[in-house]
């Protein structure tokens, strides 16, 4: 425990990256995509060129990835293998192995309780959160109280029960992305910048950076999603504009909500506050309409449908459809077949009715956009711009009363919603590897911290030493004093927030500095520094003046989150699940070649004795299939070639 010493503040010089700029034009969509083997990728960029650094929108439903292509100076968004601009940020764990992306979400109805989404509700933060315990009660697939109070989700792999921690899952959607964009580039891709919710806490971004280390990448940077979606709208007219402009970012997405309030000047951003609700978004929506639809079915039929996972994905996969159609629709049905014991469930619903459900959530959202404009100390005649970012603000009542709060003013609509953060992160991706376009490399970016940082001090009270809203990287430095006779032991506790009373409060880390010569109160002097870098991350240090004594601890890693070694252990995991997909992707080639082989030998053009060979040669390969179950991918790819050797006319098909 502490007393305050004196007012001691000093402060550290804020930084700020240069940056440059971004063209609006839309890449045309590749040809399809392949999967290839790591040994077909080139190492690097082609020479002359810096290899690739990519920025990921880590969303809670979907990702988006994106790429500054310096040929071309423009950002790309990087179609996956299906064509799709965005990537469901979903995981399935099937017999045959582990299914990511599209794969996955396609059977999330059929496999509910293996398929993991929405992981981003769960990352960085504790089981026993009243945010965890809720949101469980919703979902589908297990999660368990693991070591540290840390949330495990239980999922049925490939016959064998697993558990694993939100980083894990997590990383194996930053897999998928960093896939999508290696075989775009056709290179090997570690570099990225990773964006995260503005009013993501320290652990949730450690957690996300410890995520992306799991799936193999060089995070370079994590960022703040509505600083990335100024970026991507305001890059190339405000660099040229002299006026400075206030740009405030309301990102709405599937599980988040952010709004940041901007200015911007010479292509200069600097944040000057943010505000959100790391659990409010396009998933408490659908919440809303399937509890509804449950209540309705009961008074139907007199059945209660929540302890069955099938039935509860299935009609949540109707009801975000049904939330959709209402945006461009005012009525339409929510149709269920066999729902639950045998019975049909259909129901109408109205675009009114919906927006009376959800009401308070509405409202929510704009007396957030007061807020951040009360700590800019800014009336809303001075923002110049209002940009809308996330997949939910296309439902229209938002956006009326968006447009309503500001007195009618019109939102931007030129970004694309679903886009624009990772369109951000891409270009400051490139001006971190040093891109040699010049205005990636002039343009300068300022984040702010989303929540204050202080220490427990007497009476259980809350010492700010970081204000919300300060900018960083930054340190700084409090006085403090031991407040008791003889006192020889200091506990320092580091909470965020914003109430004046610690437990209301989130604790993240603790230390303690003893063997304190003894003294009168209020004699030992300590100070405390507070370390904030880039990626919003804390480190806490704490110096006893007269004797130089000094403890530190880097607050996310003191706070229940991964060691080094468990990280280590589960690159190693994905290492292994990466060899595993191959592995599968290798059968599925061989059998769905054999398959071929035998229709293919159906040809009435073909001699009986051509047919026969084809015929038993598919044959032979579907029934090596059967017999080796746990062949490694040497000999499958061995198989795979023999038959393409034998009938050249299907490998140049394939
Ligand atoms: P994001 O996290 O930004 O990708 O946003 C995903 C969220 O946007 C999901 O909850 C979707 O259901 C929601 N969404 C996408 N399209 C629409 C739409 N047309 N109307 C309402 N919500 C939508």
């Amino acid at each position: 425990m502490l007393g305050w010493g004196e007012e001691e503040w000093e402060g550290v010089d804020t930084g700020g990256e240069a940056m440059g700029p971004w063209l609006k034009e839309r890449p045309s969509l590749p040809k399809p995509l392949t999967f290839l083997q790591e040994e077909e990728f080139r190492p690097m960029a082609s020479k002359g060129t810096k290899a690739p650094a990519i920025g990921i929108d880590l969303g809670t439903t979907y990702s988006c990835v994106a790429v500054w292509q310096d040929n071309h100076n423009r950002v790309e968004i990087i179609p996956n293998d299906q064509g799709n601009r965005i990537t469901p940020s979903c995981v399935t764990f099937t017999e045959e192995g582990r299914l990511l992306g599209d794969a996955a979400k396609n059977k999330t109805d059929m496999n509910p309780t293996n398929s993991v989404f929405a992981i981003k509700r769960l990352i960085g933060r504790r089981y026993s959160d009243s945010s965890v315990q809720n949101d469980m009660k919703l979902w589908p697939f297990k999660v368990v109280a693991g070591p540290k109070d840390r949330p495990k989700i239980v999922v049925n792999y490939r016959g064998i029960e697993k558990q694993f921690y939100a980083e894990e899952i997590s990383s194996m959607v930053l897999v998928k992305m960093k896939e999508v964009a290696e075989t775009y580039l056709g290179c090997i891709v570690k570099n990225a910048v990773i964006t995260v919710p503005a009013y993501f806490n320290d652990s949730q971004r450690q957690a996300t950076k410890n995520a992306g280390t799991i799936a193999g990448l060089n995070v370079m940077r994590i960022m703040d999603e509505p600083t990335a979606a100024a970026i991507a709208y305001g890059f190339d007219k405000i660099t040229k504009d002299s006026k400075k402009k206030r740009v405030l970012i309301f990102d709405l997405g599937g599980g988040t909500f952010d709004v940041s309030l901007l200015s911007v000047l010479h292509g200069k951003f600097v944040v000057q506050a943010t505000t959100g609700d790391t659990h409010l978004g396009g998933e408490d929506f659908d919440d809303l309409l399937v509890d509804h639809c449950v209540k309705e079915f009961k008074k139907k039929y007199n059945k209660d449908i929540t302890g069955n996972a099938k039935s509860l994905r299935r009609l949540r996969t109707a009801c975000e459809r049904a939330k959709r159609i209402l945006s461009s629709s005012v009525m339409t049905s929510i149709d269920v077949d066999y729902l639950y014991e045998g019975v049909d469930f259909s129901t109408r619903i109205s675009r009114a009715r919906f927006e009376e459900l959800n009401k308070e959530l509405f409202t929510r959202c704009t007396h957030l956009i007061e807020k951040c404009l009360g700590d800019a100390k800014m009336d809303k005649t001075g923002v110049d711009v209002v940009v809308l970012v996330g997949g939910s603000i296309r439902i229209p009542k938002i956006q009326q009363l968006v447009q309503d709060f500001f007195d009618g003013k019109k939102p931007c609509k030129e970004i694309h919603p679903d886009e624009a953060v990772a369109h951000g992160a891409a270009i400051q991706a490139a001006n971190l590897i040093g891109q040699r376009d010049k205005e990636v490399q002039k343009l300068v970016l300022v984040d702010v911290t989303p929540l204050s940082l202080g220490v427990d001090t007497v009476d259980e009270g809350m010492s700010v030493v970081v204000p919300r809203n300060t900018p960083i990287p930054t340190k700084l430095k409090r006085g403090f004093e031991t407040n008791i006779d003889n006192q020889t032991s200091v506990r320092i506790a580091v909470y965020e927030g914003e109430s004046a009373e610690i437990k209301y409060n989130n604790l993240l880390g603790e230390f303690e500095i003893d063997g304190i010569d003894p003294a009168p109160k209020g004699v030992t002097k300590l100070d405390v520094w507070f370390d904030i870098d880039a990626d919003g991350i804390l480190t806490v240090s704490a110096k006893v003046k007269s004797s130089g004594q000094k403890k530190e601890i880097v607050i996310s890693k003191q706070n229940g989150e991964l060691t080094a070694a468990e990280i280590q252990k589960m690159i190693e995991d994905a290492a292994h699940y990466k060899a595993e997909d191959e592995k599968h992707k290798a059968r599925i080639s061989l059998e769905y070649l054999a398959e071929k082989l035998k229709s293919m030998a159906l040809d009435s053009a073909r001699s009986a004795s051509e047919m026969k060979s084809m015929e038993d040669k598919a044959e032979n390969a579907i029934a090596w299939l059967e017999t080796n179950h746990l062949a490694e991918i040497g000999e499958i790819n061995k198989q795979l070639k023999e038959l393409k050797t034998s009938f050249p006319a299907l490998c140049e098909e394939n």
